[in-house]
């Protein structure tokens, strides 16, 4: 049985100031770990002091992204031994705005994907289709090449760690999000193919979110769906009423 996941992810958004008030603010109402996992992604300037105060808690704090060297001249970037040094478990990689905004391409978030197992940091890996690719019927197949690449040279045991996050483009901050059924129908696809890469425990182990425009009101109809075992969460997540309220309806 595959423990929900539910992650927010805060993006460039809450200041140092806010984000320890959140964590103070929620971290004794979080269910416990063995029904549901819950985290927050934060700005690195924020995730020590956020992990101090989520200490002994069921609450997890995760980054946003790692670089996939382990230190060197990369000004402005932050390495996987910083983040578990700091008290880290938890990591986005390849989020859609990254591999739009930042160039991380499909080959980046391969070696991200590695320094992040090589570490022992929890990688959450997303991918997801573009509208256009959508409309021309080649969501299936964009998303089949991503986890793919992804997971080159993962071995089994490692990719039974990994959360996966299925997250199409167009529906990101849109308030337009994928119907559950389609969602639910891409997730088991994915799990197919990583069957089909990987073979049955990591498969049956991997956990696969959804996330785009989900809200309290719409997250029950996405965990209803058999392969979607969690959700990555934007705007949604940025309110302590309404994170609290994305857990509860989980
Ligand atoms: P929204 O929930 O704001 O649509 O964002 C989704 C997302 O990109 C989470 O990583």
């Amino acid at each position: 049985m595959r423990t929900p996941f539910i992650a927010g992810n805060w993006k460039m958004n809450l200041d140092d100031n806010e984000a320890l008030a959140f964590v103070d603010a929620v971290k004794d109402r979080i269910p416990s770990q063995d029904e549901i996992e819950s985290a927050l992604c934060a700005q690195s300037v924020s995730l020590k002091g956020m992990a101090e105060k989520a200490s002994g808690t069921d609450l997890i704090i995760g980054a946003q992204d790692v670089h996939e060297e382990q230190s060197g001249a990369f000004t402005g970037e932050v390495s996987a031994p910083a983040l578990t040094s700091a008290g880290i478990e938890l990591v986005i990689i390849g989020h859609s705005e990254r591999r739009e905004m930042f160039n991380d391409t499909d080959e980046r978030v391969n070696r991200k994907l590695h320094a992040a197992l090589n570490h022992g940091l929890t990688p959450i890996v997303c991918v997801g289709e573009k509208l256009e690719e959508r409309e021309a019927g080649q969501a299936e197949q964009v998303v089949r090449t991503q986890i793919e690449k992804a997971l080159k040279d993962v071995p089994g045991p490692k990719v039974e760690g990994i959360v996966i996050a299925y997250e199409p483009v167009w529906a990101i901050g849109t308030g337009k999000s994928s119907n559950p059924q389609d969602a639910g129908e891409m997730c088991k696809t994915i799990r197919t193919h990583i069957r089909e890469l990987q073979g049955e425990s990591a498969a049956e182990a991997v956990r696969i979110q959804y996330g785009g425009s989900v809200k309290p009101e719409n997250i029950a109809d996405y965990l209803a769906e058999e392969d979607i075992d969690g959700a990555l969460v934007g705007g949604a997540s940025t309110k302590v009423e309404s994170y609290l309220a994305l857990l509860e309806a989980s």
